[in-house]
């Protein structure tokens, strides 16, 4: 049996699920920019303690409260007043907008939706240590897969679901590694597999029409990016722009099924 929980059944559920959403896209977010810090940093992401990046000082759980705690101490250091760069907390309230609206637009709390919020949160994660550091950490990638395998047997129509995910992904695999290793010898440059392996563990969540509109949308968005980090004089980081492409494919996708089906 698949597990689906209408959202929409009476308006105080509907509004109980998507301030839970949010509230819970925010905590995520919080957790996510903080593992991403500290993975390119090279710290313990499991033991390690939250500090101030200025003055060092341990981080009580009263600072650490998303979005709240910010307000609350005006964006400054409670032990040594330094300004607290607002990055953190954008992101804190776009994943929480980002959770609420996926919810609200797939209409249930099922697989599909559970498979979604989690990649969202990885594709933040690891965008922002690609945008940081120029690399995408495998350890969030092989987390990407811990999603799929966790999820994929309760997708609707299962089977027709993976054998489509792993047609998209070996297709995707392929185009995407030859692109960049010609790149690499047009460049004379060392080919960075990074974001072939992103795309690959990506597209196996999609169906082939996702599949078409992501591939679309990582191209223009790709551009786009390479464009912006030329102009910045900086290394171009894709994660970012593959990990838009997704979660808009992912969206579209949903919309587009159930309008065809
Ligand atoms: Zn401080």
């Amino acid at each position: 049996m698949i597990f689906s929980y209408s959202l929409f059944e009476t308006p105080f559920i509907a509004v109980y699920l998507l301030v839970l959403a949010f509230l819970f896209g925010s905590v995520f977010a919080s957790f996510i920019t903080c593992t991403a810090w500290r993975v390119v940093r090279g710290e313990d992401w499991v033991k390690g303690h939250s500090h101030c990046d200025t003055c060092g000082h341990e981080l009580s759980t009263a600072d650490l409260f998303p979005i709240v705690s910010y307000i609350a101490l005006k964006g400054k250091c409670r032990y040594c007043g330094s300004k607290v760069p607002p990055r953190d907390l954008i992101f804190e309230i776009l994943l929480g907008l980002l959770f609420a609206g996926t919810l609200a637009l797939h209409g249930s709390v099922d697989a599909p939706v559970i498979a979604a919020l989690a990649l969202e949160m990885l594709l933040l994660g690891l965008s922002l240590a690609d945008w940081d550091s120029g690399v995408i950490p495998d350890g969030f990638l092989a987390a990407i897969l811990v999603v799929w395998i966790m999820t994929v047997g309760f997708m609707p129509d299962m089977q027709r679901y993976a054998l489509e995910g792993l047609a998209a992904s070996a297709c995707a695999g392929i185009i995407t590694a030859a692109v960049i290793a010609v790149a690499g010898k047009v460049k004379k440059a060392e080919p960075d597999f990074g974001p072939v392996k992103l795309i690959m563990c990506l597209m196996l969540f999609l169906r082939l029409k996702g599949a078409v509109i992501a591939a679309v949308a990582a191209i223009v968005l790709v551009i786009v990016f390479v464009l912006i980090c030329k102009k910045k004089k900086k290394r171009a980081a894709l994660a970012p722009a593959i990990s838009i492409a997704f979660i808009v494919a992912f969206m579209l996708n949903d919309v587009l099924l159930s309008v065809v089906c």
